[in-house]
């Protein structure tokens, strides 16, 4: 049989670079790597491996922007029309992006293409919100006027995982640079394709040099990610990624100091209750594991079904998973693609083979039929999961889910929380009491009541318990970009 090949982006650059200063330059050791289109597992380009030396010039040409450069001391309303355009040019340039971040992290094409509209949106909401930004002021009659001086900090670095890379990027980008501060981004080194658009699109809406810089490469001690999180000239750090890696980087930062922003990891279930709408319930579950390629941070990956509905819920969830649609990234039609790298290929496959020790298969279960080449798992579903169970525990990242009974409420909340991620929960009941107290008791920083995955982007995100530290989101964003300076002055 032939190996599969998906359709290869139009203007797809001749390699990828760093961008510093307003420059494109490779690393000062000349140090490449490979990218591997996930369909084929061939390298398909190669980019520029930062090192300390880069992050060095990087961090050094961001400081000199914003030590004498315009973009702090612009008024907000000026970032703000540059950042419209921003958005603007994503939104013009939606299907080209989509194919770039489809072709790289063998995400399907439609839902890269929403997630470049999100971008998009991520960069006009910023926009907004800095023009409408107000400010606490205090007085006491006769005696004081206090008011806060909001402030860019410097220079930010943005450290980015390779799940929904541009859209990701975006929600960094937008408030870090709305409120003035200079950046140094990170994106992940398994796609590092869609961030290689940044340079022209800032550019072309006129952000001046120096303000975005990119250095791509490695985490890894001495690489570009750790090399960021320990120049003493970077105060914030803003992190998406595993938790595991979350910690290293805390204690990095430690003894800088730094500001953090962390965004782990998550094994979110989604509770359905008795008395829930069943057929809603199913298509927003099979939604919430399996879009994305269920490499999704708040991904509902552990399904917690009441017993009375169990045995119906069971059967029909796993012949709908058998309906999902694998196919080539570039397919419209397709619903779940290929995984982004061979290496997490492994790690979803071993899950999978964990899970048929540990609990019942009643879908997929291995290679989908018809893909002997490339990353594809199909959509796979494990019943009658024990709460001990790895498959219960563990972050998979992948389009595997695992279904458990319970019989009463209480059951469903020690359940729900028996993890030590806290990132998203899921609750589908009728009954609107029940909805309200279970979304109080359960431990998770997120809570979607009888709906699927959508947000408001005011409100906060983020996670408890491994899941992360503080929020990003509205005006919780712009407080992490910024120094709040309280003014006093004696009437
Ligand atoms: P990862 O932690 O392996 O890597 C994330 C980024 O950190 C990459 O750019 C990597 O190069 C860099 N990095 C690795 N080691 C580093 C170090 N020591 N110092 C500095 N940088 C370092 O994560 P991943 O595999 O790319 O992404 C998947 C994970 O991200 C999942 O756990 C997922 O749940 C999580 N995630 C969370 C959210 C959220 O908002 N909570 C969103 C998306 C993804």
């Amino acid at each position: 049989m032939a190996a599969l090949q998906d359709t290869k982006p139009e203007n797809l650059p001749d390699s990828i670079r760093h961008y510093i200063g307003g420059e494109w330059v490779d690393s000062i050791d000349g140090d490449t790597f490979d990218v591997l289109n996930p369909v084929t597992n061939e390298p398909y380009i190669t980019a520029a491996s930062g090192k300390k030396a880069d992050i060095e010039a990087a961090v050094a040409a961001a400081r000199k922007a914003f030590e004498e450069g315009p973009w702090p001391r612009m008024l907000p309303r000026e970032r703000s029309r540059i950042l419209h355009k921003i958005a603007d040019i994503v939104e013009s340039r939606g299907d080209q992006l989509a194919a770039m971040e489809s072709y790289d992290s063998g995400l399907p094409i439609t839902q890269a293409l929403g997630q470049a509209r999100r971008a998009a949106e991520n960069f006009r909401f910023f926009a907004d919100l800095i023009v409408a930004q107000i400010d606490d002021a205090y007085k006491v009659p006769g005696r004081q006027v206090n008011y806060v001086n909001r402030k860019p900090i410097g220079v930010a670095g943005l450290i980015t995982p390779w799940n929904t890379p541009f859209m990701l990027e975006s929600w960094k980008l937008g408030p870090a640079l709305a409120t003035g501060n200079c950046v140094v981004l990170k994106p992940a080194e398994f796609t590092p394709l869609s961030a290689s658009l940044w340079p022209g699109i800032f550019e072309e809406a006129g952000v001046p040099a120096g303000v975005f810089n990119l250095v791509n490469g490695f985490g890894e001690e001495g690489y570009a990610g750790d090399s960021l999180v320990k120049h003493p000239d970077v105060p914030l750090i803003s992190f998406t990624g595993e938790s595991r890696t979350g910690q290293i980087i805390f204690g990095n930062a430690a003894p800088y100091l730094k500001g953090l922003s962390m965004e782990l990891g998550g094994k979110s279930p989604a509770v359905v209750f008795e008395d829930a709408d069943l057929e809603a319930a199913i298509n927003a579950t099979i939604f919430g594991v399996f879009s994305l390629n269920g490499e999704r941070c708040t991904a509902g990956s552990r399904i917690l079904v009441q017993r009375g509905i169990y045995d119906e819920f069971v059967a029909r969830y796993a012949a709908q998973a058998k309906r999902v649609k694998v196919g080539l990234p570039s397919d419209p039609s397709t619903e779940v693609g290929a995984l982004v790298h061979p290496e997490h290929y492994e790690k979803v496959m071993s899950y999978v083979e964990i899970g048929k020790q540990e609990a019942r298969l009643v879908a997929g279960g291995g290679r989908p039929e018809g893909f002997e080449t490339g990353n594809y798992v199909a959509p796979t579903v494990f019943v009658d999961v024990k709460p001990d169970a790895r498959i219960f525990q563990e972050e998979i990242f992948g389009p595997v889910v695992a279904i458990t009974p319970f019989d009463t409420e209480e059951e469903a909340l020690e359940l729900a929380n028996n993890t030590k991620y806290g990132l998203a929960a899921y609750i589908w009941t009728s009954d609107l009491k029940r909805a309200h107290n279970f979304a109080q008791n359960v431990e998770a920083g997120m809570v979607w009541l009888n709906s699927n995955n959508v947000r408001d982007l005011r409100t906060p995100f983020g996670g408890v318990k491994a899941s992360g530290l503080g929020h990003e989101g509205g005006y919780r964003s712009i407080d992490f970009y910024t120094d709040q300076q309280a003014v006093h002055i004696n009437l």
